[in-house]
Formats: structure tokens, sequence, C-alpha cells
């Protein structure tokens, strides 16, 4: 038994404070990540001796003339070694500088007063001038109570200094650890251009006890966590403590300020391949029927969006959500690394045996997949990513759900910012395209189609269906419907075709992967030459045309 024992709120395993604070304030037996201070949480996350703080003298006033809340400060002083709730200043993450923010729930549960605002409020306005990027460590008790309606003002304050910052441009990630809740999540907390939260965090706006008396019913399992928020839409992802630096770097380098050209550093290093222009146009002489081919495309052989990401991309990191309503598996975006030049892709995907399938609806997306999709489009023209867009879908998720929530909405306004998204866009269609569902993440400057991929109105059942009241005829139906790549680009809707070398499967996914990685390469150092005037009026021109 030690001292002053801490004990796992999971698992029980008891802890004495050094042992713990070692360990990164993780259980080592179950995982569980406890609260941490704010000065072991500078400690472990920033580069040593590089911290500098700002702001560490200031201290609240008491507004309400409240003598008990003088009482609680000197505690919360005396407990934590701090003045207020929160430490920011300035500090280097594995060789990169950014401003940096913690809260310290042992402060009066880091409950935001007129300092915790300000201190907010100040990382933005600094972090804007010297043109860092932002990363708040957050948890809240919510406003703090003691100091009334000065309190809630700073929600609004600390909200209106990270929209200047993102206006300049810059970056913020809002790391939510636990617990987040009330007035923090409503404003700072939920504002990061990407959102993360620890495992197993506590995070919402109202509490529990408040909703379960107000609603008399039983929460559902698992409500207000980390992972709960991630199911329905809310944040990126969840990322473990010993995993935030290298979260810290990644986010760093691939969202930069947006006036910074696209810097393909390694253009003059690489090497073509030596692919015959012979032998691709020989090789697109398929001799399968077209309904064969779509047959083939719906098929577990046929590689899947995320295979070719594997191969063509250095790294890969999935963002999640749509930040309305859900996580829709059946498209999925993030930020992938093409030699040095960071990416947006898109893509989406139905997953590899049945009970993936059945998650991510057999990659038919639902409105909050396009939202999602749309949301990370629209953040990769802010940091000035190009965006490459898989596209292998048979359509839109049939459902009533998906109409309550706006399908046809969802779909429209893809295609009305894509259109005019000041950031490359790059296209593949690598299975099936299917109708408005496809189109949705297929509006791009170039539109590139694998040799044997197909792109249509309609699937041919519903296409012999509505015309033939028969869907039995979908293979009559697929050879008229002008659906191959090689009677599309004759159409002038693809752009190109890629090769299969004989068919896309497992064993030569590596060598398409390859062609096409250097094509991406080409496509993107032909459009870094061009203006984005010229880049969007081409673009406009390229749809206008039909
Ligand atoms: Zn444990």
């Amino acid at each position: 038994m030690y001292e002053n024992a801490i004990y796992c709120k999971r698992c029980g395993k008891e802890f004495d404070h050094a042992s713990l604070k070692k360990k990164k304030y993780i259980c080592d037996s179950c995982g569980f990540h406890f609260r941490i201070p704010a000065m072991d949480r500078i400690a472990m996350t920033v580069d040593r001796g590089s911290f500098e703080e700002w702001e560490p003298d200031l201290e609240t006033e008491n507004y309400l003339n409240d003598v008990a809340y003088v009482e609680t400060l000197q505690n919360a002083k005396k407990k934590t070694g701090l003045k207020e709730a929160i430490i920011i200043g300035k500090a280097r993450v594995l060789g990169l500088e950014t401003a940096i923010g913690v809260c310290d729930s042992n402060f009066i549960m880091a409950s935001m007063g007129h300092v915790v605002g300000e201190k907010v409020t100040v990382l933005f306005e600094r972090a804007e001038k010297e043109k860092l990027p932002v990363f708040i460590f957050c948890c809240s008790g919510g406003a703090r109570m003691q100091e009334g309606m000065i309190s809630l003002m700073q929600m609004e304050k600390t909200s209106a200094a990270i929209k200047k910052h993102s206006d300049a441009g810059l970056f913020y990630c809002s790391i939510m650890t636990d617990p987040t809740t009330g007035g923090v999540t409503a404003s700072f907390a939920s504002l990061g251009d990407v959102i993360m939260a620890e495992p197993s965090a506590t995070v919402g706006f109202a509490g529990k006890r408040v909703i379960k008396q107000t609603i008399q019913e039983e929460l559902p399992k698992g409500f207000q966590t980390s992972e709960f928020l991630q199911e329905h839409g809310m944040i990126d992802g969840i990322v473990q403590r010993k995993r935030i630096r290298q979260m810290i770097q990644f986010l760093v380098v691939t969202n930069k300020n947006r006036t910074e050209n696209i810097n393909f550093t390694t253009e003059k290093k690489i090497r073509f391949l030596p692919f015959a222009a012979e032998y691709i146009q020989s090789s697109i002489t398929s001799s399968k029927s077209v309904w064969e081919k779509v047959k083939e495309n719906r098929g577990p052989n046929r590689p899947a969006s995320v295979e070719y990401i594997k191969n063509i991309f250095d790294v890969f990191v999935e963002l999640k959500g749509d930040r309305l309503y859900g996580e829709d598996g059946a498209i999925i975006g993030g930020i992938a690394m093409l030699n040095g030049q960071p990416i947006t892709v898109v893509a989406d995907y139905r997953g590899k045996n049945i009970q993936e399938n059945l998650a991510r609806n057999f990659g038919m997306p639902m409105p909050e997949g396009y939202r999602k999709a749309l949301r990370l489009m629209k953040q990769a023209e802010k940091f000035n990513r190009p965006i490459v867009s898989f596209v292998n879908t048979q359509g839109a998720y049939p459902g009533v759900g998906a109409e309550e929530r706006g399908q046809g909405w969802a779909i429209s306004q893809n295609l009305y910012e894509l259109s005019s998204l000041k950031v490359p866009i790059l296209v593949i269609i690598i299975g099936e395209g299917g109708s408005g569902g496809a189109l949705a993440t297929a509006v791009g400057d170039e539109v590139w189609m694998l040799e044997n991929a197909t792109y249509s109105i309609l699937s041919p059942e519903g296409y012999a269906s509505i015309l033939w009241k028969d869907s039995s005829r979908a293979s009559e139906a697929a050879e008229k419907m002008k659906m191959t790549s090689k009677e599309l680009r004759d159409l002038g809707i693809i752009d190109k075709i890629i090769p299969e070398f004989g068919g896309a499967s497992k064993e030569n996914i590596s060598e398409i992967s390859k062609y096409m990685k250097q094509e991406i390469i080409k496509f993107l150092i032909k459009m870094n030459k061009q203006s984005k005037d010229i880049m969007l009026e081409n673009r406009y021109r390229r749809f206008r045309k039909f």
C-alpha cells in the first residue's frame, strides 16, 4: 500500500504519484488515461526547455463580491501551485514551433472565468501575430459561476479570437481531455480545424444529471464519452496520449498557412517509370462484357480505395465526422503525404468483409458522409492542400434516414462548393461510379478512370427497371448505357484511362499504384504552374461543355 495511493478508476490498480507520473498518467494494466496537472502535461508534450510562458501573472477579480469565492481561489492556488486554471505559451514540439494552452482540472474544475477566457484569447492573438498554429489541451467544468455574466462573455470572446486566427489562414487543434463540458465545449474546445479527444474522456454540453432529470429516461451506454462523440461525428478521432507528440508534428507539417505555395520539393528528383504508351493503349481491349465488368467491380477481388491509398501515399491519417450528426464509414477521408506534399484524400469504401460492409452500408454514403467529405475538402482549401478523390460507389444510400437528413441537399452542396474550391482536385474512379452519389465526390479539374471501371447515370439494374420495367435486363442495359472508360473518354466525361495491366487485382495493385502515383505527381506539377483563376475557369468550362 502506498501512502496517498491513487487508484485506477477502471481496473482498480494502485499507483503512487511518482510512478504514475512516469507512466504519463496512464494505467499500465488497462490503459485508462488519468487526468494530468497542467505542468506535467506541458513537460510530457513539448521539447525540453522550449516552453516560454505567456501572461503568467494574470489574476481574476471578485466581480460578484463573493466572499466564498476568495477562499475557493486561495485553496485552488495552494492545491495546484497555479494562479489560474490554464497555462499558455509558446513551445517546440519535435522541433516545430507552436502556441500551446493547457487547462488544469484541479483548479476549480478548470471552469472558465475572466482569466481563462483572457488567456485563451491572448493565446490566439499572439499566435496570429507570430503566425503560429495553436494546440489546446481542453478540460473544464464549464463557465465559472462565481464570476456571473463576465464568465459567459468569455465564450464569445474566445470564439471571436479563434475566428480571426482562422481567417488569417492559421491552424488550431483542440484536444479534449477528461472532462470537457459546459460552456467550454460550446466555445473554444469545439472550434478546432481538427478536434481530437483522449480515450474515454467525458465530453458534453449539459450535465448528465440535468439531462436525466429533464427527460426522465436512462441515458445510453457510453453517453458523453470520446467514443460516443466520435460515433456521432463530432470529433476527428481519438488519440492515445503516447502518440500526441507525433500527432502534433504531423498536423503542424500538413496544415501550413494558405499563403504558402504548393511545395513539391521532390520535382527534380522524381524518375518517372518508362510505361510505354502503346502498352497502355493495347491493354484497353478487355474482352469482358460491360455487365461482367460491373459485377467484378462489386466483387471482393477488386482492390479497394484503402489499398490504393496505402500503395500510393507515404502516410495517411484518417479524420472522421461531419460535426453534425454522424461518422459515415462509406466515405473515408484524411490527410496523406505524397513525396513530402500534404494531400487531402477522400474515398468511397465498402469494407473488407461482411461486418465491415454492413457497418459501411456497402459503400453507399449517407448525407453525413458527403458532409464529412465537404468539410475535409474545405479544410484542404484553407491550408492549400490539393485533393485526390477515389470514387467507388453504387450510389448514395437509399433510406428513410438519408432522406430525413437531406441526401439531395447534401449532394447538391458538394457540387456547388467543389466547383470553385481553390485547390487542384483530381478524381479517380476505381470501380463503380453510380449516379449523383458518385458525382458528389467526382467534381474535379481532371477525372480519371481505371480501365475496367464503370461510371453511369444509374446502376444497370435501375436503368432497366425504369426504362423497361424489368431489372433482369441489366446486362442488356449495361451494353447500351455508355458506361465504360473508353466510351466516357470519347464523350469527354473523363480525361484519362488508368491501365490495369490485365485487370486490377491484389497481384498487380502495386504496379497500378506506381503508375497512378507518377501520374498524380505529374498532374500536381502541371496544376502548380497554373494560376488559381485559370484553374477555376477551366474547371467551370470542363462541366459547362456538356
Ligand atoms: Zn487500470
